[in-house]
């Protein structure tokens, strides 16, 4: 397969060089791609939420679409802790069997095991993620248009110039497929986002299901150094099950058992195990020649608390936008997909994702000391209020110009940056980009 697919690249490339356009190999070559080739407009890869969400929103044009996945179910094997903000509810209709329970307080625990608690309007679901991925697959798949290749994995691309258009040519591992545009949809891993140069930075996640008896109406956030690129969780699922996981850059299985072991959780205990990756980062780079990449192979996740599920639905929507003008203007060049989808989504998910990661900069930096310091100002002060009142999961940024005012925090921030004075210069780098 990898070799026919070479051969072909390298006939067109000769047929472009040397032969006029009305050339009989190149008529013969059409007459290959579109009697042996599988043809489509729009090709996704990586039939998960972004995917099939994208796939849906698209489902009512007249393109015709193919989604390939490679494993043989939509939604497993399961990677997601599912705490999502109450807005998963505004950007799409969701059914109330996907909500599994919902959280009022949110616990934020310092390395000392001193903690505070914040309460608000922010009540965040804890939601059925493997439901969640099937419901719009529900939707579209039997759409005449719409076909979806479980099983199937993408290898790479290339692009090939025919009568004046640039197509691309899929290889993945069974076929060769032509399609106009081609997303990425893959994850964090993403081989769409690698063949175009692009390489995420992961941090690794564990999570386990456990029986116990914690507070059904909390969700619990553990800080420390040791795993100070995210943070250990605890999320009650309902009737007393609860999502116990961790995620960092290193040693995750011996902080996952000292997490544990904190917890006085013994390991064995647990229903099931599951691990995955986290993008960690600024947005990518998201608008190519024919091509446009979406969710967690474009990082479009949140540097504080690893979510991406509201960032990408919220981006799949410019997606699809884009994607409609393609077509309509019959143009796919890298000018037009930056205008329709990455200028979007950079001045709206973009500027708060760079947000999250200035206070994922900032929090990695935090000593256990300075941890009880802020804590301890947020009891003495109303900042718990503040929180509440502007606390927003995904969109902290009215919330950070309200704290950055607040006359305690300044002295600790000013105390803190001539502790850390690198972070001057990471900060710097951050809004410039
Ligand atoms: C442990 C953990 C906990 C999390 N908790 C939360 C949370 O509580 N809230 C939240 O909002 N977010 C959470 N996230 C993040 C969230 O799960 C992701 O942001 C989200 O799943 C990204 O969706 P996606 O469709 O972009 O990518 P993915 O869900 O990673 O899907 C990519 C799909 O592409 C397929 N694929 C990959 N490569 C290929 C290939 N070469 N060919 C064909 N198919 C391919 C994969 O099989 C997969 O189905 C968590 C992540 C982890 C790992």
């Amino acid at each position: 397969m990898g070799f026919l697919f070479f051969l072909l690249d390298e006939i067109f490339k000769l047929n472009l060089k040397f032969l006029p356009k009305t050339s009989n190999l190149l008529i013969s070559l059409d007459f290959i791609m579109d009697r042996n080739l599988d043809t489509f407009d729009v090709c996704i890869i990586g039939g998960s939420i972004a995917g099939n969400y994208l796939c849906y929103l698209l489902s009512k044009t007249n393109l015709k679409i193919l989604v390939i996945e490679e494993h043989e179910k939509i939604g497993l094997p399961l990677q997601c802790a599912g705490i999502i903000s109450q807005k998963l509810k505004k950007i799409i209709d969701l059914p109330s069997k996907i909500i599994l329970n919902r959280v009022k307080i949110a616990k934020i625990v310092a390395p000392s095991g001193k903690f505070i608690k914040i309460s608000g309007d922010e009540r965040p679901y804890i939601i059925d993620r493997i439901a969640l991925d099937c419901l719009f697959f529900e939707k579209v798949k039997d759409n005449k248009n719409i076909q979806y290749s479980l099983g199937e994995k993408f290898k790479s691309f290339k692009y090939i110039k025919s009568n004046h258009q640039k197509f691309i040519f899929i290889e993945t591992s069974m076929r060769i497929i032509k399609s106009r545009m081609l997303i990425g949809c893959d994850g964090p891993l993403s081989s769409v986002a690698k063949t175009l140069g692009i390489h995420n930075r992961n941090l690794y996640a564990v999570q386990i299901r456990i029986k116990h008896q914690f507070n059904e109406n909390e969700a619990l956030m553990f800080f420390n150094q040791r795993w100070k690129e995210l943070f250990g969780w605890i999320v009650p699922e309902g009737n007393f099950i609860y999502r116990i996981g961790m995620a960092c850059s290193k040693n995750l299985a011996k902080n996952f058992r000292v997490f544990l072991n904190s917890l006085n959780i013994k390991k064995g205990s647990k229903i099931d195990q599951q691990g995955g990756l986290i993008p960690y980062g600024l947005m990518n780079n998201l608008a190519f020649e024919n091509v446009l990449l979406l969710g967690d192979s474009a990082c479009q996740v949140k540097a504080t608390t690893g979510g991406g599920i509201i960032m990408l639905l919220t981006a799949a929507k410019y997606a699809a936008n884009c994607v409609k003008k393609c077509f309509k203007h019959n143009k796919f060049s890298r000018s037009i997909i930056k205008k329709y989808y990455e200028t979007p989504c950079k001045s709206t998910i973009g500027k708060e994702l760079k947000i999250h990661y200035l206070i994922r900069i900032l929090l990695e930096k935090f000593t256990d000391n300075d941890f009880e310091k802020i804590l301890q100002i947020i009891k003495t002060s109303k900042i718990e209020n503040l929180i509440s009142l502007y606390g927003d999961m995904d969109f902290p940024k009215s919330l950070i110009f309200k704290l950055i005012k607040n006359p305690l925090v300044i002295p600790f921030l000013v105390k803190f940056t001539l502790k850390n004075p690198i972070i001057f210069i990471q900060l710097l780098k951050i809004l410039t980009k």
